[in-house]
């Protein structure tokens, strides 16, 4: 036996859960009129990452191409065709071994990243409250039997979730206060405003408030943690060519994105919600792997 009757039921109940929650989404985003893209896989730039070193290369073709890290680069080009895009998009980030007990990450994962033409964060903060509870509440009704076989009472969070800048945050919590925040609040909540120099150049500086970003993280409650980042982006060639400055990153690597912007990137905001970690929350799952069949785990191998 490969599972014993246990372990595959509950495997299951996990996987109807993920099922309808990649319905869910699908079925409120067609509602406010997106656009789904099939997923880039390999491409000639990535995200960069705040943590991360360059190892999910391959080459074909005389070139260099990166496994993808987020879609961010192409959902900027993507929204001068359509103007609301999302795709359940692949990633893949080679983490520190030892991250595979964080409980929060896998080397692979898949992300729900959309992108909306010309809207402000507000717009998409709205629409992340919106997409979450509806996905709660789809789930919680049509995945009833699978909630109470994993014991699991998932509240409805009330909108607009509450807010915290991030030098709040800091103050209030210390150093770890995304755990210990995300511990104390009894449902989601956003914290926005980050400091320039924490987060990837992409992320829009406030032209009111130079060195704060116009970007948000949302924080699960019950100490899951982090559950999508996002912001208003920079678009222009200048301030890109600026903020790579900056970060110390080269130019050179970035030479597609830049050419992309001389030519009239759009502005636009968006997010990224990563999908396991969704199920992991509404599952009430110890680690995010729960939520895939053949989980990623950084660090571990894997049979199949
Ligand atoms: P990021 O661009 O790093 O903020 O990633 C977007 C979202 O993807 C995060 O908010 C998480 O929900 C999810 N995510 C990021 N890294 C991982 C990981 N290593 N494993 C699982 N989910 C992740
Ligand atoms: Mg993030």
């Amino acid at each position: 036996m490969l599972l014993s009757e246990k372990e595959r039921e509950r495997k299951e109940a996990i996987l109807k859960v993920g099922s309808q929650v990649i319905g869910a989404c699908r079925e409120f985003l067609a509602g406010e009129g997106f656009v789904e893209l099939l997923p880039v896989i390999v491409a000639p730039l990535t995200d960069p990452l705040r943590h991360h070193t360059d190892r999910a290369v391959i080459e074909a073709y005389g070139g260099r191409w990166h496994l993808t890290r987020s879609m961010i680069f192409h959902k900027q080009f993507a929204v001068s065709v359509c103007e609301r895009i999302f795709s359940f998009s692949p990633n893949i980030r080679i983490e520190p071994p030892d991250w595979g007990e964080t409980g929060r990450h896998l080397w692979e994962f898949v992300q729900l990243d959309l992108e909306v033409r010309d809207a402000s964060r507000e717009e998409v903060m709205d629409l992340g409250e919106r997409l979450l509870v509806y996905v709660l509440e789809r789930v919680k009704d049509s995945c009833s039997e699978e909630l109470s076989f994993l014991e699991r009472e998932l509240g409805i969070p009330e909108r607009p979730f509450p807010r915290i800048t991030y030098t709040e945050a800091r103050r209030s919590y210390g150093e770890d206060f995304e755990e210990a925040l995300s511990r104390e609040v009894e449902g989601p909540i956003w914290l926005i405003d980050f400091p320039i120099d924490v987060r990837e150049f992409y992320d829009r500086e406030d032209p009111e408030r130079p060195g704060i970003l116009l970007d948000m993280d949302l924080i699960y409650p019950e100490g899951y943690g982090e559950a999508l980042s996002g912001g208003e982006r920079e678009h222009l060639p200048e301030r890109i060519r600026e903020r790579i400055r900056v970060q110390g990153l080269d130019p050179e690597q970035y030479r597609g994105l830049l050419a992309l912007a001389e030519r009239g990137l759009p502005p636009s905001a968006g997010f990224g919600i990563g999908i396991e970690r969704l199920v992991r929350y509404i599952c009430g799952l110890e680690h995010v792997a729960e939520a895939r069949l053949f989980p990623r785990v950084p660090g571990e191998l894997s049979p199949i």
